[in-house]
């Protein structure tokens, strides 16, 4: 069986939990808290901007955004790692997503993934 821990705080998870543990959980649900009440005042921030202003680390106001939890709400700043185009949730735009995953199934051909700035780890498989 495989040991988990949470990505947050490396507390060891029971089975059928997902990434966080659940005071991790409770932690980043005031964290989207806060950040949708700020964001209805101060619409169209970026990331960055949001996590300096209200003392959030960029990783986690990435990981709401990522999941999905921010989507309709006016943040800019994201854009897609490949191609630049600007993308409301997530790493990459759908097309390059398709690319990506065409790439990676070929197992013919060598990764050819490229490596831009703010590709950070833990992009993949969340
Ligand atoms: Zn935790
Ligand atoms: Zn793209």
């Amino acid at each position: 069986m495989k040991v988990r821990t949470c990505e947050e705080c490396g507390r060891l998870l029971g089975e059928g939990v997902s990434e966080l543990c659940p005071q991790c959980y409770d932690s980043l649900d005031a964290d989207f808290d806060r950040i949708r009440s700020f964001l209805d005042q101060n619409p169209g921030l970026s990331c960055n901007e949001i996590a300096e202003a209200l003392d959030i680390k960029v990783r986690r106001v990435l990981r709401l955004l990522r999941s999905g939890r921010l989507e309709g709400l006016k943040v800019t700043g994201l854009s897609c790692a490949r191609c630049q185009q600007p993308i409301a949730a997530g790493v990459l735009c759908p097309a390059c997503a398709d690319t990506v995953r065409r790439e990676l199934s070929s197992l013919d051909s060598p990764l050819r993934i490229h490596h831009t700035p703010g590709w950070g780890a833990g992009a993949w498989g969340r």
